[in-house]
């Protein structure tokens, strides 16, 4: 943490049994790899960062490698792959949560190692391991509106999953970031009325542009639905009081230490309500994102949240642009 990247070279080899060779093409700048550098959130050292990014397939290993759709993995085929790969036989993969399998692998969180260095986005190429959840990007889909959505797209799709029924209900979402107006372009799409809570007005003004209903800096009052994206104690502690009869909180903001929320359980208990968090995602909702994004990014300025193109040898101006800058996301273009 707080030093410079540099540039390493490794050999390439042929992908070993299971594995799959990608050329990165385009990789994005999440807010994760923003706190694995400021030390909020440990990680082995050295490492190779990213973990959103979309690239080209190079070489298939030996066996049979499949999308999540069933579609074998081809040479040439662009795709996009989940942050976590999973070994799909400890107890946690069984019981359908793969993102915390007992022996995961991250991708942009491991320790850089001589025998296996490509393990992250900000590199020329990476090897996907067996477990990895891979889907093809359709043509048409700029590199910089599918690279998010190994990342943000794909765990939002899990929070509107988490969420229940949308059509006809009133949803909030505070924090009107990358995963906040992803999520808002997601819920309006299924039906719901949004309204968006964030301090930031030109960050609420871009909402409106994902289809939200509602702006604001103030929380409303009986929302059937609240996501929460911000990972704020104050915005946590806003939904949770937002909740209507029934309502269900979903939080998935809070990915660093923060302050704890006060929990009034008799308005749990009176009001009915459901809180659920989650983190990361299942592959069917890496494939979903991917579909949302090819249906969606006509119509929604998803390529707008896209800025920079930035060279591997410059990713720490990419940090940097991350930090300081109004876009939510810094391309890099390893090439
Ligand atoms: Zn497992
Ligand atoms: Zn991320």
């Amino acid at each position: 943490m707080g030093r410079p990247f540099t540039l390493v070279e490794t050999a390439t080899g042929a992908p070993g049994p299971g594995e799959v060779l990608v050329r990165v093409d385009l990789a994005t700048v999440c807010g994760s790899d923003l706190h694995t550098v400021s030390g909020r959130r440990p990680s082995p050292e050295p490492s190779v960062l990213g973990h959103e990014q979309v690239g080209t397939v190079v070489a298939v290993g030996e066996g049979d490698a499949r999308c999540v759709d069933g579609a074998p993995v081809v040479q040439g085929m662009r795709v996009v792959w989940s942050v976590t790969a999973s070994c799909g036989d400890c107890d946690r993969c069984a019981r359908g949560f793969p993102q915390k399998c007992r022996r995961l692998r991250k991708y942009g969180h491991e320790p850089l190692d001589d025998t296996a260095p490509l393990t992250g986005g900000f590199a020329t190429h990476c090897v996907l391991l067996p477990g990895t959840a891979i889907v093809a990007v359709p043509g048409g889909v700029p590199d910089a509106v599918a690279a998010p959505a190994s990342c943000a797209t794909a765990t939002v799709t899990a929070v509107i999953a988490a969420a229940g029924p949308l059509e006809g209900r009133r949803v909030l979402v505070t924090g009107a970031g990358m995963l906040g107006v992803t999520a808002v372009a997601m819920a309006s799409a299924a039906g719901a009325h949004v309204v968006v809570v964030d301090p930031d007005p030109a960050r609420r003004e871009q909402a409106l542009r994902f289809g939200a209903a509602e702006i604001g800096d103030r929380t409303p009052a009986d929302v059937d639905v609240a996501l929460e994206l911000s990972g704020k104690p104050v915005a946590v502690d806003a939904c949770l009081r937002s909740l209507a009869v029934g309502g269900t909180a979903v939080l998935a903001g809070s990915v660093s230490p923060g302050e704890p929320v006060a929990l009034d359980p008799e308005r749990v208990v009176r009001g009915l309500h459901t809180v659920v968090g989650v983190h990361n995602y299942r592959p069917v909702d890496l494939q979903d994102a991917v579909r949302f994004l090819a249906a969606h990014h006509r119509t929604h300025p998803f390529a707008e949240l896209v800025a920079g193109r930035f060279g591997l040898g410059e990713v720490d101006a990419a940090f940097e642009a991350a930090r300081t800058e109004g876009a939510m996301r810094q391309a890099v273009v390893p090439a």
